[in-house]
């Protein structure tokens, strides 16, 4: 009875897609769930995310719509807006992006022309694929490069500084997918400056944090912020795009839509208002707060048992074990083991990785999920 989730069963007309989701309903509550960027959301927010709002289109903003009949959703997606502004404590905010990448496709797009250069964080590093992977939209339409952790899995911003003085990008990205270390927006401003870039921060994974001020914020110091809703912010899937500066807001409004999207998820965007208010309560900031004790818990009986934490420890949500080097076992190899005893991590390429990135030598390990069913220190300790 400890841990479970709420969730019911459903029943379709569709008996094969029933059993799949009750089947993965089984899943969610039976397994440990350690994936850092998932999470388990509210019953309201899933009510709103599964509602009628599905049925309807809406191009365009609140109060601007190409269709008719918006009247319900223009109060829906401004209270999604309102409600998003107050939690960063930022001037505009887009709310309809379908998801992280497409809110960084439409994001860098409002800040830098087509073939511009961008300097992201590499993959192995623990950047994200829209950061200017090759394989992505982002290293497909820009000139892309990378700046890398340090030997000890640390971001060094003097060599950051070094690279961008040689490459002279027009554009800088920070924020990552699997970094456990606090990250500077301050010196990454600072180096921006000096090599007359933009700035961008990506805090999909750290956005709970932040709201919370358990994270430094970027906000006085990038163009543009993006973020996912549905990690650490324990949202419904989906994109966000905040920004203090108008005419960098009146770029991303025009770039969501018509740029990269048609008509908003109205479904995804009501949800994404209910977790924003969730996100608003006093609750939220103790539920971050756990997150963070409980990584650092689960964390530190790692390194008791000397095993090779990436980066040495952690300061957020997450954090990544070089089990080639602990274990003598691939990513992929600890995930499947792991998966045998119930427990989902999934592998993670590490700083210098040798192994390709279907293979690896690390794991990633997130605590948001579990602290949603309740985990404290001492059931992270137990699970270590
Ligand atoms: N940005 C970062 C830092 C991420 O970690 C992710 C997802 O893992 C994304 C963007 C992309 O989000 P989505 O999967 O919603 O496109």
């Amino acid at each position: 009875r400890y841990f479970m989730i709420k969730y019911q069963k459903i029943f379709l007309n569709d008996k094969e897609i029933e059993k799949a989701i009750n089947n993965e309903l089984i899943r969610q509550q039976d397994r440990i769930e350690l994936i850092a960027s998932e999470n388990y959301v509210s019953e309201d927010v899933l009510k709103a995310a599964g509602s009628i709002l599905t049925n309807k289109y809406g191009e365009g903003y609140p109060h601007k719509r190409y269709y008719g009949g918006c009247e319900n959703v223009d109060v829906i997606e401004e209270l999604a807006i309102e409600r998003l502004k107050k939690l960063f404590n930022v001037k505009y905010a887009n709310v309809q992006p379908y998801s992280g990448s497409v809110a960084n496709a439409a994001a860098i797009a409002s800040l830098i022309p087509k073939n511009g250069k961008i300097l992201g964080m590499s993959l192995s590093s623990g950047g994200h694929l829209s950061h200017g992977y090759k394989i992505s939209f982002s290293g497909y339409f820009y000139q892309t490069y990378f700046y890398d952790v340090d030997k000890n899995g640390i971001l060094d911003y003097d060599q950051i500084l070094e690279l961008a003085k040689k490459i002279k990008p027009d554009l800088i990205i920070c924020g990552a997918s699997a970094y456990s270390r606090i990250i500077d927006f301050k010196k990454f401003k600072e180096i921006a400056d000096q090599v007359g870039a933009k700035l961008m921060a990506d805090i999909a994974h750290i956005a709970g944090l932040v709201a919370t001020k358990l994270h430094p914020s970027p906000f006085e110091y990038c163009d543009v912020v993006t973020s996912t809703t549905h990690k650490t912010l324990r949202g419904a899937r989906g994109g966000i795009i905040m920004t203090n500066n108008s005419e960098v807001a009146q770029k991303v409004d025009r770039w969501v839509f018509p740029g990269y999207q048609g008509g908003p998820l109205f479904h995804q965007i009501a949800a994404k208002a209910v977790a924003f208010k969730e996100a608003l309560d006093p609750s939220f900031a103790i539920y971050q707060e756990q997150i963070i004790k409980n990584a650092k818990a689960f964390c530190n009986e790692f390194k008791l048992a000397n095993i090779e934490i990436v980066s040495g420890t952690t300061d957020n949500h997450l954090f990544m074990i070089n089990v080639k080097k602990s274990f003598n076992l691939t990513g992929k190899e600890a995930t499947e083991i792991l998966e045998r005893a119930n427990i989902t991590v999934n592998k993670n390429a590490i700083p210098n990785d040798l192994e390709s990135p279907q293979i690896t030598s690390g794991i990633r390990l997130g605590t948001p999920a579990m602290t949603t069913r309740g985990f404290k220190e001492e059931e992270f300790k137990t699970l270590a």
